[in-house]
Order: structure tokens, then C-alpha cells, then sequence
């Protein structure tokens, strides 16, 4: 299945919840869940959540969407957390987090994780020193991301760490002046700031 290239608020609205999607226009008033907090379409406002069914389905949705992933790529991570000791659920999660562009995003190197995804793509990244250019990579603690000597002159990064502080979490350690962050522990539940219930996920997964 392909990846969604729609209205991305649209998908904040299907959710009914911020999936930051563009940048800092999620954090204004513009916002269009500020103005249309309502699913979009022509049955949108009346549309209710009502099976079991419906209810997995939207929290799988909701994180497939957050982090940006194809249905396949959903269920592979899956498939992957469950054979992990833990909870499923919370190790879906963590794996997410750790994928690279997410970490990119979550250090303050990109705005939003689709710029942090385009970024990746185009090489402008050293994960502990050699280049990394596949954004579905899955990061380790102790991992060191930095920008590239020659992109970190450039207006678009300088205008990225400038406006960096609503991105900062606190399992990345980033030094702002050379643009280089290191994964300082694993990120837990509580740093994920999706209102998710995942165990909704592993039960649709688990049918
Ligand atoms: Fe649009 Fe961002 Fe608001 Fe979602 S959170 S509705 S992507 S502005």
C-alpha cells in the first residue's frame, strides 16, 4: 500500500487528535483542528466510534499516520515488537521512536517527521560518523546523529535550530551549536506524546 499524499490535516481530523503532521503550524492557531474538530467528509460530524472493531482500527490508524508508515511497514513493526520481551504495545512504540527520522525529528533537526523523512533521504545526516541516508533505520542508545559539515551552514538548518524548542525530549541529549545529538536512554511511555491506546493494536494485530 502507498504511502498518503492528501491534506494532512485531513488525517488530524479523521483522528479526532494532533498528529503533528506540518510543522509549527501545529503548534498555532491555525491549526485546523482549532477550527474543524470534527472528522472530515460529508457525515463527518455525525460520524460516531462505535464496534470494537473500529475503535482497534482507529488507534492502529492514528499511529501509522503519527509516524508516517505504510500499512506493510506498520505490521512489520509489529510482527517485530511482539517477538520482543515487554509489552507489545510499548515496544511498538519504542521502535517507532528509535526509527531515524523520528529521532531526527525528536532532536530538532527537522520540523515536522515528514521533513525529518525528506532530510534523511537526501544525506544530510552522519549516524555515528558514516553517512545514513534510510530513514526506516532503527537507532540504538549511545547512537550519535549529526548534521553534515556541509549542510550545517546552510539557512535551512540554521533556521531549523533556531526554531528547535518545542521538539526537545528527554532521552536525546543535542548540542544546538554542532548540531549533533546522541541517544541518552531508551524513550519510555510517558515521552511518547501520542494519546494512543495501544493495546487496541495489539488485539486488532493479534485477531
Ligand atoms: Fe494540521 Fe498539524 Fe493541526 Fe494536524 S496538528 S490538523 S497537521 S496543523
Amino acid at each position: 500500500m502507498s504511502r498518503y499524499t492528501g491534506p494532512s490535516c485531513r488525517l488530524c481530523r479523521r483522528e479526532g487528535t494532533k498528529l503533528y503532521l506540518k510543522g509549527d503550524r501545529c503548534y498555532s492557531d491555525k491549526c485546523a483542528l482549532n477550527k474543524r474538530n470534527f472528522a472530515p467528509g460529508q457525515h463527518g460530524k455525525s460520524r460516531k466510534k462505535t464496534t470494537e472493531y473500529g475503535m482497534q482500527l482507529r488507534e492502529k490508524q492514528k499511529v501509522r499516520r503519527f509516524y508516517g508508515l505504510t500499512e506493510s511497514q506498520m505490521r512489520m513493526y509489529f510482527d517485530k515488537a511482539d517477538k520482543m520481551k515487554g509489552i507489545t504495545g510499548e515496544n511498538l512504540l519504542r521502535l517507532l521512536e528509535l526509527r531515524l527520522d523520528n529521532v531526527v525529528y525528536r532532536m530538532g533537526f527537522a520540523s515536522s517527521r515528514a521533513e525529518a523523512r525528506q532530510l534523511v533521504t537526501h544525506g544530510h545526516f552522519l549516524l555515528n560518523g558514516r553517512k545514513a541516508d534510510i530513514p526506516s533505520l532503527i537507532t540504538n542508545v549511545g547512537d550519535t546523529i549529526e548534521v553534515k559539515e556541509k549542510s550545517k551552514s546552510s539557512d535551512k538548518f540554521k533556521a531549523l535550530m533556531e526554531n528547535r524548542a518545542g521538539n526537545t525530549v528527554p532521552w536525546v541529549d543535542v548540542d544546538v551549536e554542532k548540531m549533533r545529538g546522541t541517544i541518552v536512554t531508551q524513550p519510555s511511555r510517558e515521552d511518547i506524546d501520542l494519546p494512543v491506546e495501544e493495546h487496541l493494536i495489539v488485539e486488532l494485530y493479534s485477531k
